[in-house]
């Protein structure tokens, strides 16, 4: 398979992999009526377009021993995409025929070493050689799981006489330099587009060096303590299936965990929505009179705008975790899940803390350094009164057990272990998909959740405590279960497993969109991979513009998905979120010139035959602008692309002996020749002989 950019751009590679297998003794043809497989439409969200050219994609490529492209990504989409598309179709003869298609597509280098055992083709570098693995390759063909086996080529080249910085790579720096719905907190109302706040943080080079700094750290740490785990993966595909079990149960453990913290004494709420939720803890905290509260760090209270809440009923809810201290008393927004203040530096933090502690509390020391003993020092001192005056505390919950009615806190800092033990009082809300059946559950994520997060073998600091115990800890404490948009959630097939994430960040760690805009883009406090697939998935997409943007905040590198402890497969569900975006949109005045555009490429595409004829009409049509010296610019500097003879598809229509020719088509029904090796294989030139294979 010759990928459609291939075969209008760079034919060279096409007819040079041709050329390669051939060499290799195999038996190669060129399917004429294969055109494109059909990433274009389905990335953008355009599955209906995207079925036509996937039905002439398996058609052009049925009986095939093996379809081989030099594309990773196009190998990736027919593995990966086209189940997806064909279950959209609805036609279950598309699905089985791209079930018998798909397993057999592979990129080159994967038939090279899987299939054919070659891993030396004698390749000869005379020239500096960067070796780049695709995205697509690594994840989703799985090709970051072997070894690298460039063997010989670097003794053959001229090596690089240094290694650049990954950050100064080209394209790094900055250019140029309510009705009853799910409300998110209110802070971030407002915020516009994805598109348009990622262009304004790509020209921030402070907050792109801040975040670089930060997230580098953060990712060698977990890599370093996630890689100790001999069972890792056994770990995560455990998370992952406790977590399904419990969502295709979930009513009956709410139930559950309801009965288990009553019968310990704690008072449950249920809270539709971010009105109810924040309404229930400010009448907690009134009829306590109290005038402040203390907060552990919760993703929870923050999706739901607490302070602001509290704020509107004369309560002050002061942040006690370090990070979500900066953020606050620097008027600030969270930009990551772990770390809220991860877009500022040392400096930054100094003179925030020397400007506002004195307006809310203890001053900051007059002689305050950026040292972070020092910065620490003077956090601990302002929280300390905080803690003491406080007889309410707010806290969210990491798991919530059933069994028992027990909710757990995991932190570092025990600013949280102050706030579960001082105040009289204790509300916690915590939404309803944290719940775990069992202890024995909980031990599976308090071994994923640190080594994600924090890259620590275990936390500092783990609360556990159910309901009221006397004389010890609050006497009275009441816990608000969250649905705000989770029930809408769980209702989605294929973006229901974003209800198995437990906040570890590792996602949004490894992400490169993230990495360069930071989180306040995302203009929610979920940024990041699981931030663009949970925010449209509580709030629906068709709502606002701003949610609809985060689907396409991702270049489906499936980074995240790699990461992530529990398995979410984030890029499918930004895939399906996409198509849900369009759906949505579907003849609305803004999206009539792309969805024409798709229908148009999805037409031309869906055929061999018509594809030819516009590139017949496309080449005329060049070679008439070329003569009249319509076309003089910068493009006609460039070297000349096309090899002699033309591109593989028109060296293949002349029937040309070469590489992409003579056509043949395996007669239907039958298998046809298998991949051959010369008989005697190998390659007598190296002398690197092909293991046999059967049927050779
Ligand atoms: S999606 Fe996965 S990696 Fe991202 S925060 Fe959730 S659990 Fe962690």
């Amino acid at each position: 398979m010759v990928t459609c950019l291939n075969d209008a751009l760079f034919p060279n590679v096409g007819k040079a992999v041709v050329t390669l297998l051939r060499r290799l003794g195999v038996d190669v043809d060129f399917p004429e009526a294969q055109t494109c497989c059909g990433q274009p439409m389905v990335n953008t969200g355009y599955l209906d377009e995207a079925v036509p050219v996937v039905r002439n994609f398996v058609s052009a490529f049925e009986g095939y021993d093996h379809v081989v492209t030099p594309s990773g990504s196009c190998a990736g989409s027919a593995r990966h995409q086209h189940g997806i598309v064909a279950r959209r179709s609805g036609d279950p003869g598309l699905e089985r025929a791209v079930a018998e298609t798909s397993p057999r597509v592979l990129e080159l280098t994967e038939f090279l070493v899987d299939v054919l055992g070659v891993t030396d083709v004698g390749a000869v570098f005379p020239h500096r050689v960067a070796y780049h693995p695709t995205c697509h390759s690594l994840r989703m063909l799985g090709a970051g799981g072997g070894r690298l086996l460039v063997p010989d080529a670097h003794r053959r080249a001229d090596v690089a006489a240094g290694v650049r910085r990954t950050r100064d790579a080209p394209g790094r720096g900055a250019r140029g330099h309510r009705t009853r719905g799910v409300v998110m907190t209110g802070t971030f109302v407002g915020m516009p587009a994805f598109p348009t706040a990622a262009k304004a943080a790509l020209a921030d080079d402070q907050l792109r060096r801040n975040l670089a700094l930060a997230t580098g750290t953060i990712r060698s740490k977990r890599a370093a303590v996630v890689g100790e785990v001999d069972n890792w993966e056994e770990l995560r595909l455990a998370g992952a299936a406790i977590k399904d079990r419990t969502l295709r149960h979930l009513d009956e453990h709410l139930l559950r965990l309801e009965e288990s913290l009553g019968a310990r004494g704690a008072v449950v709420h249920w809270a539709r929505d971010a009105e109810e939720a924040c309404a229930i803890v400010a009448e907690v905290a009134t009829a306590h009179r109290a005038t402040d509260v203390v907060k552990v760090k919760s993703m929870a209270t923050q999706e739901i705008g607490l302070n602001e809440a509290l704020a509107e009923h004369g309560i002050n809810a002061w942040e006690t975790d370090l990070a979500e201290l900066i953020v606050q008393l620097g008027h600030d927004l969270p930009s990551h899940i772990l770390v809220p203040a991860i877009h500022r530096n040392r400096t930054e933090i100094r003179d925030i803390f020397a400007r506002e502690m004195g307006l809310v509390g203890r001053p900051a020391p007059a002689d305050l350094t950026d040292e972070p003993a020092r910065l620490a020092e003077a956090a601990r001192l302002h929280l300390r009164e905080k803690f003491l005056a406080a007889k309410v505390a707010v806290s969210g919950a990491n798991f919530a057990v059933a069994e028992s009615g027990t909710l757990v806190v995991v932190e570092s800092e025990g600013n949280g272990r102050m706030c579960l033990t001082l105040p009289e009082v204790l509300i916690s809300v915590v939404g309803i998909e944290k719940v775990v059946p069992t202890w024995s559950d909980l031990d599976v994520f308090l071994r994923l959740l640190p080594r994600s997060s924090t890259g620590e073998r275990m936390n500092p600091y783990t609360s556990t405590w159910s309901g009221v115990t006397t004389g010890d800890g609050p006497q009275e404490v009441h816990v608000v279960l969250l649905d705000n948009g989770r029930t809408r959630a769980l209702a989605d097939e294929v973006g229901r497993q974003a209800l198995r994430c437990i906040r570890c960040s590792a996602c949004l760690n490894v992400c490169p969109v993230y990495e360069r805009t930071g989180g306040h883009a995302y203009g929610s406090v979920y940024p990041g991979p699981i931030g663009a697939i949970l925010n449209p998935l509580l709030k629906g997409v068709g709502v606002d513009e701003q949610t609809d943007s985060l689907p396409y905040a991702s270049t489906l590198c499936g980074a995240c998905f790699d990461a992530c402890p529990v398995r979410i497969d984030i890029p499918s569900v930004l895939v399906d979120l996409r198509a849900q975006v369009v759906d949505a949109h579907r003849g609305s005045s803004g999206h009539r010139a792309e969805a024409a555009a798709m229908k148009g490429a999805a037409w031309a595409l869906g055929r061999g035959s018509r594809l030819r004829r516009l590139e017949r009409v496309a080449g005329a049509g060049a070679r008439l602008l070329t003569r009249r010296g319509r076309t003089r610019g910068p493009a006609d500097e460039r070297p000349r692309r096309h090899p002699p003879g033309g591109t593989p598809r028109r060296r293949h229509r002349r029937g040309a002996a070469g590489p992409a020719g003579p056509r043949r088509r395996p007669q239907r029904g039958r298998r046809p020749a298998r991949a051959l090796h010369r008989a005697g294989g190998g390659l007598p030139r190296h002398g690197h002989p092909l293991p046999p294979r059967p049927g050779c």
